[in-house]
């Protein structure tokens, strides 16, 4: 083998400043065309591909091995780089070739089962079941590439905002994130078990308390939960907690990390501050705390319309509380009849007493909801509206208990702003202000509506016996586009106030002892004021890949019954291992 006249290139760092030289390329066939006396072959690396020209003229040796050469062998390939006769405009390297002196079978391949080009309709199943093929292919190489990409763009941020990397770890006991617990029997203490962690809630608020004031570690998270389109039972969390700060802080370097991650990654710039709204603003404008602002509706308080004498059903209803919220969506949004329909009647199951609508035309509204109100209610709604009601507009109109109708009319939002979202626009919000606590009726009590760990909003501290539903908290959700990206709070770092919250919660003692006594001990001994927050990688990428699943940027996920078809997890295990564990399988 000939020493190469060049250090090894990737195969799109071939340019034209090259034209005349040697290279010598390491990779896998991708394509291979056979015209007469020549071979092309596409030849593949992590970085992307270039043309390979084989001429039996020029190099009859390589001519020879060339024509074995069959799709994903691995090869080594050395050649004069060379101007393409008809470039392809589709690829970096599209103007160049490399002529080939000398070539080198590194390994051979079977035919792949799936294709690296392009992606017929092959079943996730196989997709997953060949990983190592499927990442081959440009899109989902692209996707891990950009995944580190984002992952470095982190890490240098808080580097340089002064923030520590530190590890927590993985064998240890429940924490409090709410969902079910990956359990693994301990050997060495037979009968006991360690929990994989849920978060490093707990550690990263010892690591405040311990003084390391600014706390980062891109890690990894587990949670036994039934899996949905979005979620993975280990995923990666972007974990960081700071001592004496409040939510402002959060906010501003969290802004920041996202700007510089849209700078760095994609080139793309963010206006700063994002967005803020509070919880109670979210629900009322657009009925989620997860609202995707790229869709322009908005949904109105249609109180106004009490004034005009409502049928005695909405009348009676408005006294005891009852709301009427309502969109205006404008008539090129085609809403049939039908869908009116199927609204009316999702409506109920959604507990809205009564859903309804208008459609303006000249000098008069007409539909189901002109006939609730004696008199003329078209002036009330363009003072809502703010505008004429041309014949352009319907009303969609909900009227109930508050929250089902937000809720009701906010599904509807998504329903007909979702499907024209402009995937390329990125519309960040921060939700502001959560209530702490909320009324599980799968659980019949009080649960957090973060974690336990939360602090009050300090000025609701006196409604947190008499009216603990009422009591707002100092947390935050950061939304892209309609996806909770993570969330956090500031934290109790008094033990009496957090020994209240564990009581009005309902936890006993004995129980709060058990599972977080080590951290109600530790905030005795000199706990700052501390607040954190923490992302899900796997969403951030996700969005800004503009990808549908989770899935398709990690390298190796799990199905969504939580199995591997690559390795096989979860696997049984041997009767001697079950017994070295001391259990046995019933
Ligand atoms: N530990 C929380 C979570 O995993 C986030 C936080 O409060 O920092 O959702």
């Amino acid at each position: 083998m000939r020493r190469p006249v060049l250090k090894k290139h990737y195969c799109t760092d071939v340019n034209e400043t090259l034209v005349g030289k040697k290279v010598e390329l390491f990779g896998w066939v991708q394509i291979k065309r056979e015209h007469g006396g020549v071979v092309f072959i596409d030849l593949r690396d992590r970085s992307g591909i270039v043309q390979l020209v084989f001429n039996e003229q020029y190099n009859r040796e390589s001519f020879k091995i060339a024509a074995e050469l069959k799709s994903e062998y691995v090869i080594r390939a050395f050649g004069e780089v060379r101007l393409r006769e008809n470039p392809n405009p589709n690829i970096p390297t599209g103007k160049l070739e490399i002529w080939i002196e000398e070539v080198t079978v590194l390994n051979q391949s079977k035919t792949p089962p799936i294709g690296v080009i392009k992606q017929e309709e092959i079943s996730e199943e196989l997709r997953l079941r060949y990983r190592y093929i499927d990442l081959r292919r440009e899109e989902m190489r692209n996707n891990i590439i950009m995944r580190h990409r984002i992952v470095n763009s982190i890490y240098s941020y808080l580097y340089k905002n002064g923030y520590l990397n530190v590890e927590t770890p993985f064998l240890t006991k429940s924490t409090p994130e709410g969902a079910r617990d990956f359990l693994v029997p301990s050997r060495l203490n037979k009968g006991k078990f360690y929990a994989l962690p849920q978060s490093p809630q707990i550690f990263k608020q010892l690591l405040m308390i311990s003084g390391f004031e600014k706390y980062f570690q891109i890690v990894k998270c587990f949670r036994d939960e039934d899996l949905r389109a979005d979620r993975q039972p280990e995923f990666t969390q972007v974990d960081i907690e700071a001592s004496f700060i409040e939510e402002g802080d959060i906010y501003k370097l969290v802004d920041g990390m996202f700007k510089a991650i849209l700078e760095d990654c994609y080139g793309k710039t963010l206006n700063l501050p994002l967005l803020k709204l509070t919880y109670d603003q979210a629900l009322e404008l657009y009925g989620t705390d997860r609202p995707d602002l790229r869709i322009p509706h908005k949904i109105m308080n249609l109180e106004l319309l009490i004034q005009r004498k409502p049928v005695e059903m909405v009348r009676k209803g408005f006294n005891e509380g009852k709301k009427l919220f309502g969109i205006f969506v404008p008539q090129s949004d085609k809403i049939s009849r039908k869908v009116l329909d199927r609204w009316a009647a999702s409506s109920k199951s959604e507990d809205v007493q009564l859903f309804t609508w208008l459609k303006s035309a000249p000098g008069s509204p007409t539909g189901p909801m002109v006939k609730l109100f004696d008199t003329d209610i078209e002036r009330d709604l363009s003072v809502l509206k703010k505008g004429p009601l041309d014949e352009v507009t319907i009303l969609l109109a909900a009227f109930g208990e508050k929250n089902p109708v937000l809720t009701f009319l906010g599904k509807l939002r998504t329903e007909i702003g979702g499907a024209s979202v402009d995937k390329k626009r990125f519309e960040f919000c921060w939700i502001t202000d959560f209530p702490l606590f909320e009324w599980s009726e799968e659980e019949g009590r009080i649960v957090s509506v973060h974690h336990p760990f939360t602090s009050p909003k300090i000025e609701h501290l006196d409604l947190l016996q008499k009216e603990p539903l009422a009591v707002k908290s100092k947390s935050y959700d950061l939304v892209l586009n309609g996806v909770e990206l993570g969330g956090g709070s500031i934290r109790i770092h008094q033990s009496n106030l957090q020994e209240q919250i564990f009581a009005i919660l309902g936890l006993n003692r004995d129980e709060w002892e058990k599972k977080f006594g080590f951290l109600l001990e530790a905030l005795q001994y000199g706990a700052p004021p501390h607040g954190g927050i923490a992302f899900g990688l796997d969403r951030i990428v996700m969005i800004l890949q503009e990808e549908e699943s989770i899935r398709d940027v990690i390298p190796f996920p799990k199905t969504t019954s939580g199995t591997s078809p690559l390795s096989g997890a979860p696997d049984t295990i041997s009767d001697k291992q079950l017994s070295e564990l001391g259990l046995r399988m019933l």
